[in-house]
């Protein structure tokens, strides 16, 4: 009998299978790196799993047998056969042809086939061209997922995971690390996909926070300090806010800020605090 990874080739060289680039298909063939993500997911009898984007299911085999329970979104339907056909064996696994990002609500899919259980995790090699709205989709929309442990490519992984003062911090780190545990975990080569994508890629961790209300507000007003990357601070905020750069100055130097600093060498605690100044001096 052909291995997974013989059946997946063979289909698409043979051109059995439409690759569709729309859908950023970049099917994952390595045995050795399938099974270092599975294991970075810590998965066991217990675990309850989404899968956005299964794919030929290179992902999807290992998940059925080491958790509880798998809910599948494939937008694909031309891919569906494929994983009805590997997992007909399987009973604790659904399999939704559905585009995730139009999903009405997340949590009451989970309710119907992930018996209502809560701490899911979400485990993707995400579609490249829509990474960001996925994460945003979980962030805004779920209180039943607890971590991610997702692929995307290289430099948004590392976008996501950085520091204040590193090349890639910018608005969307500070806004994915205020809601979550963010961990860069390891590269992944792009020479293990079938089609190979232009560029490397990386898993990431997302834990999420016990969090009070998201507060979208505060995302505004963080796109705004980092809205021109070589200005200061205080020149970002003076060109977005009613507010001179004395009265910004007074303000930084009450927080101990410095007034030359640009936003990407802030903390979240910091941009915070000038935000919570911002509203009590009724600016926002
Ligand atoms: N997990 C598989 C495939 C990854 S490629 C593997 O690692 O081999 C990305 C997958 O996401 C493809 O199967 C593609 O059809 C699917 N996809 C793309 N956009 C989607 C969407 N909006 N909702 C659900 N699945 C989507």
């Amino acid at each position: 009998m052909k291995n997974h990874n013989e059946y997946v080739n063979e289909l698409v060289n043979k051109n059995n299978f439409f690759i569709k680039k729309k859908y950023s298909q970049n099917f994952l063939l390595d045995e050795n790196i399938i099974k270092k993500i599975i294991k970075a997911a810590n998965i066991d009898e217990n675990t309850f799993v989404i899968e956005i984007g299964p794919g030929f299911g290179a992902l999807t085999k290992y998940l059925v047998k080491q958790a509880k329970k798998v809910l599948l979104y494939e937008i694909d339907k031309e891919l569906i056969p494929h994983l009805n056909k590997l997992f007909n064996n399987y009973d604790n696994i659904t399999i939704l042809n559905k585009d995730f990002l139009k999903v009405e609500d997340i949590d009451k899919d989970i309710d119907l086939y992930l018996d209502n259980a809560k701490d899911i995790c979400v485990i993707s090699n995400l579609p490249y061209h829509i990474t960001t709205p996925i994460i945003m989709k979980i962030l805004e929309e779920s209180k039943k997922i607890d971590r991610l442990i997702i692929m995307m490519q290289l430099e948004v992984a590392k976008r996501l995971t950085s520091s204040p003062d590193s090349k890639d911090y910018n608005a969307l780190s500070v806004i994915i690390q205020d809601q979550t545990k963010a961990d860069y975990l390891f590269k992944v080569p792009k020479t293990v996909f079938q089609p190979r994508p232009k560029v490397d890629s990386a898993i990431i961790e997302l834990k999420l926070l016990n969090k009070k209300i998201k507060d979208n507000n505060y995302y505004k007003f963080v796109h705004k300090c980092f809205s021109q990357r070589r200005k200061t601070l205080i020149n970002n905020l003076a060109t977005n806010y009613e507010i001179s750069k004395d009265k910004l100055k007074i303000i930084l130097k009450k927080l101990n800020i410095s007034v030359k600093i640009r936003a990407e060498a802030l903390t979240n605690k910091d941009l915070k605090n000038i935000y919570n100044k911002f509203k009590e001096e009724e600016i926002i």
